[in-house]
Order: C-alpha cells, then structure tokens, then sequence
C-alpha cells in the first residue's frame, strides 16, 4: 500500500487525505493544533461561538465532491444555508447597498444607486460568468508543475481571454458608474488578498461566485465543514496525529525519505504532501542544499497577501442594523490599499468588515450578537514586528463603527483581539498571510508555486500559497488536485 504523509490538516490536506485515501493510500495527517480546519478554527467565548476565518463561503459543490470520494451525502451531515440578501455595504455618505444572487433585486437598488449599472447589470452579470467558466475550465483544475506549463498553446489561449492585463477596478469601471458600487465591487480583490488597483480582471469573477451562485453559511458555523471532513476522512481510515508538529524533512537523493515530529517521532512514507503554508514550512522543514529551485532568497520574493487585524465581539443585544455579512467602507479606497500594499501600515481609515452569523443562526449566540470585526492588515513584516499597537487600534476601529451608527462598547459582553502575528503564529502563515501570496503583480496570480516540488520527487503542495489559490473553495480543489495526480502516479 503506498503510503502518504500529509502535513496539516487545513482544508487543503483534508480534501488530499480523502482523495488518496479513497484510491488505497494508507494516509496518515499531521496537525499541530488540536482542530482539523486549519484557518477555519472554532473561537468560543463563553455562551458566544464565532468561525475564525471562513465566514464567507461560495461554491458548497467542492466540498461535496469531497465528501463525495468519503461515501458521504453532504447533504447528510451539513445543512448549507444560502443567504438570500447576504451582505449589506454601507458607504461613507450612508448608502446601503444588499447584495443579493436576484437580479432583479439587485437592478431594482441599482436603478436608484447606479441608473447605468442597472442598464449593464445583465450584460456584466454574463461576462462574470464568462470569466469564471473560463477559469474552472482552464485554471482550477490545472497544476503546474513549472514555468513550461504556462506556455501550453491551451492554456496560452484561454489565458488571453481572461483578461490579465487589465485590473479589476478598470473592468468594473465598464459597467457602472457610482462611487460606493464601484467600491463594494472592488473588495472583491481582498478575497485574494489583493488590491483591485493592480490585481488583474480575471478575480472579477468572484462576484460571479457571490452574485450568481451564491452566498452559503452552515448551520453550527463554517466550522462545522472542517469538522464533517475529518470525521468523514477517520471513518474511511484515515490516521490524524493531533497536536503533533512536524519539525523537519529528510531527503536523501531528491526523494523525501521522513519526516520527524517534535516529539522526536519519525514517519515515513512514499509520498508527502505539504498543506502547511509552503512559503514558511517547505524553507524550513528542507534543508536548503535539497531544495535549489526554492532557495530563501526566491521566497523572500514573493509578496505576501494581505493579513487581517480580528476582534471577537460578544455582544449583550442584537443589532437592527446589521445583516449577516456587513461592511462599512472608507471614504478613501485607493489611498487604503496604498497604505496596506504601497506603504507596508495599517490604515488609519480602514474599511471594516463584520460578520454577525447570529443574524442567521441564532443559536451561535444567544445573549446577543456574535461580532466577527476584520480590518485588512498589512502582512507582517520580515522580522514578524507587528506595525501597530493592538489596543490602540482596536478603539480607533470601535470609534469608527460608533460614527457610522453602531456602537459596540456599551454592548460589549466578551472580546478577543487577534491579531496577524496569532495568525503567523497558530497556523504557520507565512508573516500572517491569509491567502499565501498576494496577486498584486500582473502575473502573480498565475505564477505561483506548483504544486510539486522542482527537486525532490516526492514532495507534493496543497493549499493557499500554491495553484489555484487561497480562499476555502480553493485551496479544497487544491487538495483534490494534488491527489489526482498523485493517484495516478501511482496506479
Ligand atoms: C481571518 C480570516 C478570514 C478569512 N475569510 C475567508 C472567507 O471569508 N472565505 C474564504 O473562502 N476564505 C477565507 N479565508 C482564507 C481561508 O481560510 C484560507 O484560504 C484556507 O482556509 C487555507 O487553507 P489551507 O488548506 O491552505 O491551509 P491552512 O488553513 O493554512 O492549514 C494549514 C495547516 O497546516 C498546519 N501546519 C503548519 N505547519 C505545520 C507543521 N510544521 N506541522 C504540522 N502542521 C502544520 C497548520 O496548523 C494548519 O492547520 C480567511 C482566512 C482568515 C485567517
């Protein structure tokens, strides 16, 4: 039996280990924390339980080709609750804007907000779907293994048709004409951990994902998928090492022979497959002579995708005001991307996004609202400095939320501030990276690292920082990927 060992158990590695596992692999996955999720962590403080990361999620259909591979009915274990209207924008001048997956919905707000918006929406609605068609065809199922695979006539072609060379806030630009849609739009860059001044037009078709497919919360929390995976991954046969970290890599002759944890244990196997954040780990669990093509020097190249400044609010009443997702917008994007990306600070006028899944799911909290409140942070820098003073910052973000009608500190039962040096920390991102490397650069978004390492065989990446990307239904297929290719390696 070939055997696989996966290192973490984020997303990524849980949908690897079902896949491997489902072809006959004996796998075995190595956590260092004691939840299987990785990013999407449970946070419960007292009777207030809060999804620490994944509060959004979009395309429930990866995930159940995951459970699919287990003998799972997803159906069966999970209740995915699609949010009809599901994120309120507030703008500075006090607009509110829902967005919705109904058109006519959303025309209909359009015809006050956005006369020309609402005349194009059908028209932008069609070319969003075209770029993500596009991309599931084309991109997410594709790996890379090096640079020559980005010159496939195939690829080439359906690479022109995405338009990476313009940016996404040039695209929307085409379509609509007012200030505050133009910026609920643009967020769309941050689910990449981009900025929609620099990140290429393809991203665009996330708001495909969000106003066509979809806008899903699971019913318990988002956590509650990470939870259903591994069990479903135990039950096939699947060993979880919990609380076990991994600490280095033997190589010997380009191939991985084992791994040792930091109890001094070691494990071996045929395969490898890292899901912990390759810009960190594969640097420092591989020996630098063993790995040429990924020297320090080349990961100190890439540029980290945003982090985030989280605080977990419990709240003692319920809020009129808000929705299940909510963000309350600066008065100056561009000037806030150029001090997160540009300038390396936090701003001082930040955007800030909140998650009330309360709104939906009562029982998550039910003295009050349970307030998931992030605020795009720089990544940290090299030496891990935290830019900002954290106590500080929190007040300025609760005196923002006061001036736009929403006062938190009289209501305030519980908190917990986290912040991107926890990030780095728990779950080994590299300087707190929430969605690996950012796409800032033109080409960035495509060229990240492959999926299999250029110089040891049988070493494999699944996850954020690598193809096809960061965000919970990514870095699933990611996992799936790998496995595939994997799978067949060895029939
Ligand atoms: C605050 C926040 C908000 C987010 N919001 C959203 C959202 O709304 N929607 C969305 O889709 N995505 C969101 N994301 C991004 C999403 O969480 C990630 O892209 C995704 O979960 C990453 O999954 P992954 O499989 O790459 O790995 P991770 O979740 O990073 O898991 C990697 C695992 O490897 C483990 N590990 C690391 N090093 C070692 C080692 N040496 N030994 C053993 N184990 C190790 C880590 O502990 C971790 O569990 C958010 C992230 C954060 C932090």
């Amino acid at each position: 039996m070939v055997k696989a060992a996966v290192i973490g158990a984020g997303l990524g590695g849980l949908s690897a280990a079902i896949m491997l596992r489902s072809a006959g692999f004996e796998v075995t996955v190595i956590e260092k924390n004691f939840h299987a999720g990785g990013k999407l962590m449970p946070v419960s403080l007292g009777d207030y339980h809060f999804d620490f990361g994944p509060n959004t999620i979009t395309m429930p259909h990866v995930f159940s080709s995951v459970f699919e591979k287990a003998g799972v009915v997803m159906e069966d274990v999970l209740e995915f609750i699609k949010l009809p209207h599901h994120t309120k924008n507030f703008s500075p001048d006090g607009t509110e804007l829902v967005f919705s997956h109904d058109s006519d919905y959303m025309k209909k707000q359009l015809k006050e907000q956005d006369p020309f918006g609402a005349e194009n929406y059908d028209k932008f609605l069609k070319e969003i779907e075209r770029l993500y068609r596009l991309s599931e065809a084309h991109f997410f199922p594709k790996m890379f293994k090096g640079p020559l695979d980005y010159l496939s006539p195939r690829l080439g072609a359906a690479f022109s048709q995405v338009r990476p060379l313009e940016t996404m806030d040039h695209f929307f630009r085409r379509y609509f004409k007012s200030p505050n849609v133009l910026q609920a739009l643009n967020r769309y860059a941050t689910y990449i951990g981009s900025s929609p001044y620099v990140s290429p037009a393809t991203f665009a078709m996330i708001a495909y994902l969000e106003l066509v497919q979809g806008v899903y919360y699971v019913k318990g929390g988002n956590v509650k998928i990470a939870e259903a995976l591994q069990r479903a991954a135990s039950d096939m046969g699947v060993s979880f090492l919990m609380g076990s970290e991994v600490v280095s890599i033997q190589v010997k002759e380009k191939r991985a022979e084992s791994l040792t944890l930091d109890s001094g244990e070691v494990i071996k196997a045929d395969e490898f497959i890292m899901n912990a954040d390759l810009l960190k780990a594969f640097p420092e669990l591989v020996q630098e002579d063993d790995r040429p093509h990924f020297s320090d020097q080349k990961r100190d190249r890439y540029e980290p995708s945003i982090s985030a400044f989280v605080i977990l609010a419990g709240m003692n009443n319920i809020s009129k005001k808000l929705h299940h997702h909510n963000v309350f917008f600066s008065s100056n994007y561009q000037r806030e991307f150029h001090d997160l990306f540009k300038n390396g600070v936090y701003s001082t006028q930040p955007t800030i996004y909140i998650s009330s899944s309360s709104y939906t799911d009562r029982q998550q909290s039910v003295n009050g609202d349970n307030l998931f409140i992030l605020v795009n942070a720089p990544p940290l820098k090299k030496d891990g400095r935290l830019q900002v003073n954290p106590e500080e910052y929190k007040e300025l973000i609760y005196d923002r939320l006061e001036a736009a009608g929403l006062p938190i500190r009289e209501h305030l039962s519980v908190e917990k501030v986290i912040t991107p040096q926890e990030i780095a920390a728990k779950f080994g991102a590299y300087r707190g990276a929430l969605y690996g490397i950012s796409a800032n650069r033109k080409l960035d978004a495509f060229l990240r690292p492959g999926n299999f390492s250029r110089d040891i065989k049988n070493l494999s990446f699944a996850g954020g920082s690598t193809h096809p990307g960061g965000g919970s239904p990514m870095v699933t297929i990611s996992g799936m990927n790998v496995a595939k290719a994997l799978i067949k390696r060895h029939q």
